[in-house]
């Protein structure tokens, strides 16, 4: 080993699912099948090249206005970032200080051990039950901050607000952070408990629902004090995280109610069709509220499955290991893509 090796910092880092070059069915990293709304596209024809000279406004101006106002809170309650992998590793930085642990859950989206390793912030991660559902008890003990999603991923399982509202009850003296990176897939939002609790953060994406994951566009919500100390540590090390352009797209997409919600509405009833579907054919899935599903089969190995489904160019995500190891997460993509992928297992299970 080399002398300066000693002091490099080792992390184990985040795997994302693939992104192939060829063209494929691509249900593996829970993107939306459908284009982002009419407006964004109007505004990348119109994009004046010139004005990539200029750093771009460093408080994101646009898009905190537009945000602020759709979710009919202050101006000062919205932090936007770049994906809200940046809005949430950002938060880890602010407000997960304390010697105590942070608690997630076992099964969740992988990304949050991999920031507490790199930021040292200890933690300790809280066992699903049986049927894969938190253990609300579990998070009444004295910790150093609570996050986790909701719907969780990769389960898709979506609690109730007086679940997270329960949670959020028990950790007052700590930072509790909701990710809702799929909760337009499912139901209510937490945003409406950020009046009555002062240590919640609501986390959201462009990603998923406004179909966005290219342009990398996430935010949080919560009180000013709290969302000036997330800016206090954003301008600490980078002030112009937003891009022009993804400002001025963001703000088209959050102005299109009606394309929004007419294309969640799609994955929803697409979701419910590709459930039966499912179960036709032998699978067991945990019941969803995002635009994925997490699968089974009793009589086929995932592991399998995965490798069989690749080869003939259908991607879905696969982690082969502890309790998810018999299970696919499976995005939910357009009803041709999803009969395609029926079309597959159907073949495959007669045989
Ligand atoms: C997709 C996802 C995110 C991150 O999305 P961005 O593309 O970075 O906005 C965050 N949390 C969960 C649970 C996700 O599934």
């Amino acid at each position: 080993m080399k002398a300066f090796e000693k002091n490099i910092r080792r992390v184990e880092p985040y795997v994302p699912g693939e992104q192939p070059q060829h063209k494929v069915i691509k249900l593996n990293t829970n993107e939306n099948p459908y284009p982002p709304a009419p407006g964004v596209k109007k505004v990348l024809e119109q994009m004046d090249a010139d004005r990539l000279r200029l750093y771009p406004d460093p408080e994101a101006s646009v898009l905190v206005e537009a945000l602020a106002e759709h979710y009919g809170v202050g101006k000062g309650q919205v932090f936007v970032g770049v994906g809200s992998d940046d809005v949430l590793s950002m938060c880890f930085l602010t407000f997960f200080n304390s010697e105590k642990p942070v608690l997630f859950p076992d099964i969740t989206y992988s990304f949050y051990k991999v920031w507490a390793e790199l930021y040292r912030i200890p933690y300790e991660c809280q066992k699903l039950d049986e049927s894969f559902r938190i253990v609300r008890e579990d998070y009444y003990k004295e910790n150093g901050g609570v996050i986790f999603p909701n719907p969780n991923a990769p389960t898709g399982i979506y609690e109730g607000l007086e679940f997270v509202e329960d949670i959020i009850a028990h950790n007052q003296d700590v930072i509790v952070i909701v990710d809702e990176a799929y909760i337009d897939f499912a139901g209510k939002s937490a945003l409406e408990l950020l009046e009555r609790y002062e240590n919640l953060i609501v986390v959201q994406t462009f990603s998923k629902a406004r179909s966005m994951a290219g342009m990398r566009i996430g935010y949080a919500i919560a009180s000013p004090e709290l969302i000036k100390h997330l800016n206090d540590v954003k301008y600490s090390f980078n002030s112009y995280t937003m891009n022009q352009t993804s400002l001025a797209c963001g703000v088209e997409a959050v102005k299109d109610q009606a394309y929004f919600e007419r294309t969640v509405k799609q994955i929803v009833d697409t979701r419910a069709w590709a459930v039966k579907q499912f179960e036709e054919l032998g699978f067991t899935c945990l019941d969803s509220g995002a635009n994925f599903v997490f699968v089974t089969h009793p009589a086929h190995d995932a592991g399998e499955l995965f490798e069989e489904l690749k080869k003939d160019g259908i991607y879905v995500r696969y982690w082969g290991s502890g309790r998810i190891r018999q299970y696919l997460r499976i995005t939910i993509g357009t009803r041709e893509e999803m009969e395609a992928l029926f079309a597959f297992f159907r073949n495959k299970f007669i045989d």
